[in-house]
């Protein structure tokens, strides 16, 4: 076989492994510009329900993906092959029949068991929607390559992306819940989307009582399929999932509250500075806005047993105490996204001469002997100014 004959069978090769991978056909330029990893990405984010032009069933068949490039925005959206050739369509005339009408959506609803530093556990009712089964829209990443882009497009609606925590302090400025019956309907009023659904017993009553829902919106899902809280917070760890707080209409603006994952996986927070280095579980933490003064007031419920006077540790925003009867030490700190407090596990006072590397591995020591748990991963947070570096590893029972 010749040279150029050899180059042709081996790019038709690596075309079908390609191919093979994701489930919809696509043309030379979408190819390109989305290169491997945003085509990957892009089939994680769309779902074969119907087709964006005929609004049919897009049954079994791989169906063509459509890039509407128009400026303002960059869309990609599912069609069968007879309806829609695979292309990039960034033409002046826009001639395809897709809107938004014909995008599914699909959804469920569960009541989430969660705990509050050591308080009884809250029954915080959540739904969860993929509003856009056959549509993602596409932004630039850092390398110039197209990918979507549905998380940064939710996180403009003021929904939050979350990892042990579904960061539903606040209502959400422009959305409310609809209770008509036991049918509940979610309104966005700035983009004019709703989505009504019939509520179960349990779900309604908590609706209710807690004067709202948790809206989490992903489109790397199909909310029907979701069957376990564990997978909806590896999803909400991804970065996958945006969620707020959507007050019932009517009803007072419910008091912020902090929603922490169950007890299956815990949150350990690693914080060091050049003078301090501490590591602990994480019980709970609330709103960065708060006064220090209403901060410790927040924190000392939250604290088993008989708690000394708070102490301050150097000049920073943080407090210390110990449980006098368990010698337990917590420490409450002001870090850029929320005040915190942890359960210490170990400190370190004074100056210190070790690396991140490992301050992890005695963090992770401390956190299997003294919390009991293994360390899956630690990743940087918001700290709390520059000379400092905070940390947050989920855990599981070791
Ligand atoms: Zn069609």
């Amino acid at each position: 076989m010749g040279k150029g004959k050899r180059l042709r069978a081996a790019r038709a090769a690596a075309r079908r492994a390609e191919a093979a991978s994701y489930p919809f056909v696509v043309d030379e330029r979408t190819r390109d510009e989305l290169g491997p990893a945003g085509l990957a990405e892009l089939a994680l984010n769309l779902w074969p329900g119907d087709c964006q032009t005929c609004g049919w069933d897009l049954g079994v068949l791989r169906p063509a993906v459509l890039i509407r490039d128009a400026v303002a925005f960059v869309a990609a959206s599912l069609h069968h092959e007879r309806c829609q050739r695979p292309r990039w369509d960034d033409g002046p005339l826009w001639t395809s029949s897709a809107d938004a009408a014909l995008c599914s959506y699909t959804l469920r609803t569960f009541v989430l068991l969660t705990r509050r530093g050591t308080n009884p556990p809250e029954e915080t009712p959540v739904v969860v929607i993929n509003p856009s089964l056959e549509t993602t829209h596409l932004v630039r990443d850092p390398h110039g390559r197209w990918t979507s882009a549905s998380i940064d497009h939710h996180r403009a609606l003021g929904l939050r992306t979350f990892a042990h925590d579904l960061n539903v302090r606040e209502a959400l400025p422009d959305a409310r819940v609809v209770l008509d019956g036991d049918l509940l309907t979610v309104c966005l009023d700035d983009t004019g989307q709703s989505w009504g659904f019939a509520c179960d017993d349990q779900t309604l009553r908590r609706v209710r009582t807690r004067g709202g829902i948790a809206l989490a919106l992903t489109t790397a899902i199909d909310p029907t399929t979701l069957d376990s809280v564990e997978e909806f917070f590896a999803l909400g760890t991804a970065g996958r999932i945006a969620a707020g707080w959507v007050a019932l209409e009517g009803s007072e603006q419910p008091l912020p509250r902090n929603t922490v994952a169950p007890d299956a996986l815990r949150t350990f927070v690693l914080y060091h500075d050049p003078g301090h280095a501490s590591v602990g579980e994480l019980l709970a933490d609330t709103d960065r806005a708060i006064s220090p003064d209403r901060a410790r007031a927040w924190a000392q419920p939250l604290i088993p047993g008989s708690p000394i006077p708070w102490n301050r540790i150097g000049d920073a925003q943080a407090w210390f105490t110990l449980d006098a009867l368990t010698l337990d030490h917590y420490i409450l700190r002001r870090h850029d996204d929320a005040w915190k407090l942890v359960r210490v596990f170990a400190r370190i006072d004074g100056p210190r001469d070790r690396d991140e590397e490992s301050l992890r591995a005695w963090a992770n020591t401390a956190v299997r002997t003294r919390g009991g748990h293994r360390v899956l991963d630690w990743t940087p947070q918001p700290a709390t100014d520059d000379r400092s570096r905070t940390l947050h590893g989920l855990g599981t029972a070791k």
